[in-house]
């Protein structure tokens, strides 16, 4: 492997290769497109056609403003020396020795796209889903489109006390009002509008102080209009540790959290047609059912100190089964490898030292190759926290850079990538062709009052970017 000579001049730019078009994707894009005294070019890819990762397929329809954030990505997008190249998957469609050898480096951004499991009986089940799927689901995700939810029953069942499970739940009780305002997949409309379902239990292994849902969202819950909050007031007695872990300084949201969760605990239900509500110190231990999801059994948890410090769920002898029809479980999402590029199997993440992707062998870093986001930290972090993440990453290419360790590439040619793309995936999408796509699809939601109408077929996509 040759070393570069020093590009990152107007004749020798630096070349990168950013995979995954998520906000850790774009945020990298944008650091380097801005760095001083450099001439960068940075091709960004990703397998849908459509960019954008989580802001688009994970965050609630009911939560538009955080999606505004596209238009930081959106002027990065704008910067002379940007490239998209959508409806290409690295792994798939290009390899990653091929990607290497056509860029200085190539950084990973390709989120956690899959979920991890409970590993309890019955959990295959029909109607025993991941959070991951009926979010990918609702939000138009293609990989999803096809996937049918039941949701005749009259109780769901959420698993999980993350920012995730509260967005499910929310969702799943949403009035058909609210839901027809929303940028929601037009085939998850009529379903989640004409749910039988009556009542939402989250279901958290650890106590109220432990939760990981944030404030705001908390809120949400108790501000719905179709439901009425429940929270045990029993449940509300915070063992002396609990207590304890709440009082500190930086304890602010664990503290509010309480303190929401208190209020919930004493009101008294209004009358709604529905209700949600939140229990703790429960893990699922099966999920019942003949031929489909009939039940689920918890254990009820005690908490005790960990070696860490942190205070862990333990399971007590006391067991409860709560009819239910269906059960989201909503407990993280998980990296997916793709092959050339080391795996954390335990983590589910690609291995690396501050974004420096290290040799699994040898522990060393790997000259021209780097991760961010998801991918790189585990699947925890809002939006912003991809902002500092993807400055960490890029100063480290940036150091790299300096000191000589990026390889030369053999083909350094932009338009070398471009017409081999263009031979393997001949229907790929630039950014002036999403850009098409995302007109269509408001377009198509302005007489209706909606931000978007979104296609949820890849061929549909294709289709709006071949009509610009
Ligand atoms: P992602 O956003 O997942 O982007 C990864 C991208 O890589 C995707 O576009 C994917 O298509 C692409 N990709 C994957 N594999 C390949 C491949 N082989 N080749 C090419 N491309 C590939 N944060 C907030 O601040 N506010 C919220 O309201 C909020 N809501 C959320 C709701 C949900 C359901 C979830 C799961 C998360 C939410 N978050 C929210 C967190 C936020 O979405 C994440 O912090 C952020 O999206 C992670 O960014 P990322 O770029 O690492 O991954
Ligand atoms: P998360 O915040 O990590 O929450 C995961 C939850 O699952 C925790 O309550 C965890 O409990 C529980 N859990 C893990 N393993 C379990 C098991 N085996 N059995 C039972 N419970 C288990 O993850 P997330 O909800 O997927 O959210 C991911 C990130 O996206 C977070 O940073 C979140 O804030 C962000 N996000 C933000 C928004 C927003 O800003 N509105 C919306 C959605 C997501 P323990 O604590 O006991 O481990």
């Amino acid at each position: 492997m040759t070393m570069a000579s020093h590009p990152g001049t107007p004749e020798d730019p630096l070349r990168v290769a950013v995979v995954g078009s998520g906000p850790a994707g774009f945020y990298c894009a944008g650091h380097l497109l801005t760095a001083k005294d450099l001439t960068v070019e940075v091709d960004l890819f990703d397998r849908l056609p459509t960019p954008f990762g989580l802001v688009r397929a994970g965050v609630a329809p009911d939560h538009p403003k955080i999606k505004s954030v596209t238009r930081v990505y959106e002027k990065t997008a704008a910067r002379p020396g940007f490239r998209f190249f959508g409806n290409v998957e690295v792994g798939g469609d290009i390899a990653h020795a091929e990607l290497k050898s056509h860029y200085h480096a190539v950084i990973y951004a390709v989120g956690a796209e899959t979920d991890r499991s409970l590993g309890i009986d019955g959990e295959d089940l029909p109607g025993s889903w991941a959070a991951t799927q009926f979010v990918a689901w609702y939000n138009a995700h293609p990989d999803y489109r096809d996937l049918e939810f039941d949701l005749s029953c009259k109780r769901a069942v959420v698993i999980g006390n993350g920012n995730v499970a509260m967005d499910v739940a929310r969702m799943l009780l949403l009035p058909r009002e609210e839901l027809e305002l929303t940028d929601t997949a037009d085939h998850a409309i009529d379903p989640m509008a004409d749910s039988g379902i009556e009542e939402v239990v989250i279901v958290g292994r650890r106590g109220p102080a432990q939760a990981a849902f944030t404030n705001p969202e908390l809120r949400e819950l108790g501000e719905l209009a179709d439901a009425d909050v429940f929270v045990d007031p029993a449940e509300m007695d915070l063992d002396e540790h609990s207590a304890h872990s709440i009082e500190g300084e930086g304890e602010i949201t664990p503290r509010r959290n309480v303190e929401i969760l208190t209020e919930y605990s004493r009101r008294m239900p209004s009358g709604k047609r529905r209700r949600v509500v939140l229990r703790f110190l429960r893990t699922p231990v099966a999920i019942h059912g003949n031929g489909r999801v009939e039940a689920i059994e918890l254990v009820r948890n005690e908490l005790r100190h960990g070696g860490d410090g942190s205070l862990r769920a333990h399971a007590t002898d006391a067991h409860e089964t709560l009819e239910a029809g269906l059960v989201f479980r909503s407990i993280g999402y998980r990296g997916v490898p793709i092959e050339g590029v080391p795996f954390d199997e335990w983590k589910g993440a690609i291995p690396n030292d501050e974004g420096r992707i290290l040799d699994p062998h040898e522990q060393h870093a790997i000259a021209g190759e780097y991760v961010v986001g998801w991918i790189k930290r585990g699947p925890s972090g809002v939006i912003g926290t991809n902002k500092r993440d993807a400055q960490e990453t890029v100063d480290h290419v940036l150091e790299d850079l300096a000191e000589g360790r990026l390889p030369e590439p053999e083909h350094a040619d932009p338009g070398a990538i471009e017409a081999l793309i263009a031979e393997r995936k001949p229907d790929y999408v630039s950014f002036a062709d999403w850009q098409a796509i995302d007109a269509a699809e408001v377009a198509a939601g302005e007489p209706l009052g909606r931000p978007r109408v979104k296609f949820t077929r890849v061929q549909e996509m294709l289709e709006a970017a071949r009509r610009r």
